[in-house]
């Protein structure tokens, strides 16, 4: 499989890498301290076209296929990764759900607001006793007449807080499990929708985090995403390209973290000479070096099965994606920080955030032991 770039390829990465060393890494350490959304860098991406970067021109979309939502996300992640976070809930998770699973007046209504970024998108799953138990969830949607009665609560909910159009599991028939669950989209305006807790967090802190919740909220039935009971085809092939797109965010954030280190790895003298003349320092940038080409490698090799339509047929790549990069962007930025010493544990350098920020690389989208367990039951054949 070519994992070569294209030539336009290369043209969106530079474009977007000067962008985000321009625009997005001069705001992520205020976005950070103050947990607020990067309303700036969303506002700019918008007048770059990429709030719909995988929507179809004809819906105001870039019209883009899936390795160019990874070389964006992994830009954006090298600068500011709660930037990335919540471009990529808006683009990814609420956008690109919508055009796999909408009808015609489904997508004719919500995608062009969204790419214009008039409004901004979610994707409601977890719930406080259904996380990595997706499938047990108890948000339950009773079909009344020409609507469904929507009641129950979602938790941890990425651009929750900002939110204007949500994606949002519920279930449809209690006894049926997984085969009970359908998908929805839910305007913030729908009688009964109310928004619960914003949470404060260690890292993503400028992806405002939430708690949504439903109170006989009406949800008109043409608003049902692919077919009732069928919900559960839509997240599993939405969580696979989900997952790719997470595995560029951790790469983007371990580039990031290793940059900074090896700037200042050549920079920084003790005992008479740079830091990086010494083995123990080289062995860490070397094994940084190579877990960032092995990221680069399983991401956009996930990226191009999308882009060739496989989203249904590749668990295990995505697992690989995310799992790998997570675990390769929490040692990386925790190595970073090391490198940098005692100013790696300050404010003053980015590495502190990004190491904060790692951590949830290995908990949101399916947790590493999530996937794991999708990993072991595939070469099991279980
Ligand atoms: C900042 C943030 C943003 C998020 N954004 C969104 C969002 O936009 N939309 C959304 O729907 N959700 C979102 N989530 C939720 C996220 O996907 C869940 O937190 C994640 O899936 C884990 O679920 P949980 O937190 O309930 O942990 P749990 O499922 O309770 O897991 C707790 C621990 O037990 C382990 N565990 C669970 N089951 C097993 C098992 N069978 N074997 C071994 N170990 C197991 C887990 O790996 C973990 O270590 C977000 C979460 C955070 C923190």
């Amino acid at each position: 499989m070519m994992l070569e770039f294209t030539e336009e390829q290369k043209m969106l990465r530079d474009t977007i890498r000067t962008f985000a060393e321009k625009e997005v890494a001069p705001l992520a350490y205020e976005i950070d301290r103050d947990e607020r959304f990067p309303t700036e860098s969303f506002n700019k991406l918008k007048n770059m076209g990429l709030l719909g970067i995988t929507a179809p021109v004809d819906y105001g979309g870039a019209g883009a296929g899936y390795t160019e939502l990874c070389i964006v996300t992994e830009e954006l992640s090298v600068a500011c990764l709660s930037t990335a976070a919540s471009w990529g809930v808006h683009a990814c998770l609420c956008i690109d759900n919508i055009r796999r699973n909408a009808t015609q007046e489904q997508l004719r209504k919500y995608l062009p607001p969204l790419c214009e970024g008039i409004k901004i998108g979610g994707l409601a799953m977890t719930e406080p006793s259904a996380g990595s138990d997706v499938m047990s969830m108890r948000l339950r949607a009773d079909k009344k007449g020409d609507s469904y009665i929507l009641n129950g609560s979602k938790i941890f909910i990425s651009n929750g807080p900002v939110g204007d159009v949500f994606v949002v599991y519920a279930k449809t028939d209690m006894e049926k499990g997984a085969r009970g669950v359908s998908a929805f989209i839910v305007e913030k305006e729908f009688p009964g929708f109310s928004r619960g807790k914003k949470f404060e967090k260690m890292g993503w802190r400028g992806s405002p985090t939430g708690e949504l919740i439903f109170e006989d909220c009406r949800v008109p039935a043409k608003n049902l995403l692919g077919r009732e009971n069928s919900g559960a085809l839509v997240l599993m092939s939405g969580l696979n390209t989900e997952r790719v797109c997470l595995g560029a965010m951790s790469l983007g954030l371990a580039r990031g973290a290793y940059e900074c280190a090896l700037q200042y790895a050549k920079e920084r003298v003790q005992f008479g000479r740079p830091i990086a003349s010494f083995q123990l320092i080289q062995a860490k940038l070397a094994e940084m070096a190579m877990e960032i080409e092995l990221s680069h490698l399983i991401t956009y090799k996930g990226a191009k099965m999308a882009d060739m339509g496989l989203h249904r047929n590749m668990n295990l790549i995505a697992s690989y994606a995310k799992l790998y990069t997570a675990r390769a962007a929490m040692r990386i930025t925790t190595e970073a920080v090391q490198i940098l010493g005692g100013y790696g544990y300050m404010k003053e350098f980015p590495v502190e955030r990004m190491m904060r920020d790692a951590k949830l690389q290995q908990i949101g989208g399916g947790t590493d032991e999530v996937q794991m367990m999708i990993i072991a039951r595939d070469i099991l054949g279980l």
